[in-house]
């Protein structure tokens, strides 16, 4: 057997669409254009690439964007003043502060500083806490990528055993709330768990966040099993050249598995999207509207 694809380029392409589209209608209807700010300490090229594209997306998509590029030795105050002026910003919906930060920053500090209502990655406390009571309206968005992507792909999920390995704040631990909340039964796993093939071989949906390529094989799924791939790791590719691939062991898990996310164009594709459909929640929430449907 083969696995299906999960085209996460595909969903997210009609999912952009609509954002698209709800955008235009609240501009039109009640005058509101979303607003989007990035703000970057420090010239890491990765996160450059990142925050440019999170600003393209966001003016191709009909928003504001503003961004904010702050020097690498930029103090702790400096950048919590800045998170605090566009907090007061009436203009700005969302507020992304690119991590990792310099380490004279405590990432707890700017997300202490944040206000939860413009946290359009979801990683502050409150909105962390909103999750695990499930009264969320702000979630983390490659987390959420996944759920819309088992929904399409899978469809009701209830009472099956849903593996996730990794418990980072942004994707492990809301992945586990939302797969819990969909009424999965939910294992997490990390580095200290035991026996991690025997694990997987159980789950129905297996889900891997630990930025190893190719580290969960093959022979650990279980036959059929739905594997979302969320790793997005650079590996050589020969003369000087390198490639994205994901934690999954891709060519021997399509063998066995019933339906697999490929890295690149799997979770990954979903996540920018989802980030620019919480700019427009946010815009709508802070507008006193209603959530649009998508
Ligand atoms: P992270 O903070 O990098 O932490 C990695 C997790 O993997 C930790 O919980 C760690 O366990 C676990 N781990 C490490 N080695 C392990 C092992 N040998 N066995 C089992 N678990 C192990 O996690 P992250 O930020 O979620 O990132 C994980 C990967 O997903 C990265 O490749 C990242 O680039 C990717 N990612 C992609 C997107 C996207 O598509 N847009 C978004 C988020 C993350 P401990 O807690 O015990 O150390």
């Amino acid at each position: 057997m083969t696995a299906r694809i999960i085209d996460g380029k595909a969903f997210a392409a009609g999912l952009r669409a609509k954002v698209q589209e709800e955008t235009a209608r609240l501009k039109a209807e009640h005058g509101i254009v979303p607003g989007l700010a990035t703000v970057l300490v420090g010239n890491d090229p990765a996160s450059e690439v990142y925050v440019r594209n999170k600003g393209k997306t966001a003016e191709a998509l009909g928003f504001n964007s503003f961004h904010f590029s702050l020097p690498s030795d930029t103090s702790e105050v400096e950048v919590l003043a800045r998170v605090q002026s566009l907090n007061d910003n009436k203009a700005v919906h969302g507020i992304l502060v690119q991590m990792p930060l310099p380490k004279q920053v405590r990432e707890s500090a700017v997300l202490d500083q944040l206000d939860p209502a413009k946290d359009v990655d979801a990683l502050t406390t409150v909105n962390a806490g909103l999750l695990v009571s499930g009264r969320a309206q702000l979630i983390s968005c490659t987390p959420m990528g996944m759920m819309m992507l088992l929904k399409e792909y899978v469809g009701d999920i209830t009472g099956m055993n849903a593996l996730v390995i990794g418990r980072s704040l942004l994707f492990g631990k809301p992945a586990a709330q939302l797969l819990l909340a969909a009424n999965a039964t939910v294992t997490m796993a990390h580095s200290r768990s035991r026996d991690l093939p025997a694990l997987c071989r159980q789950a129905d949906i297996l889900v891997a966040a630990i930025g190893k390529p190719f580290f969960v094989k093959g022979d650990w799924v279980k036959p059929g099993a739905t594997v979302i791939d969320v790793g997005i790791n650079r590996v050589d590719a020969g003369e000087g050249k390198y490639k994205i691939v994901g934690d999954v062991d891709y060519d021997s898990a399509i063998n066995i598995a019933g339906a697999v996310t490929p890295v690149p164009g799997g979770i990954g594709a979903t996540t920018i999207v989802n980030l620019m459909r919480n700019t427009l929640i946010a815009a709508c929430l802070q507008s006193g509207l209603n959530i649009p449907a998508i």
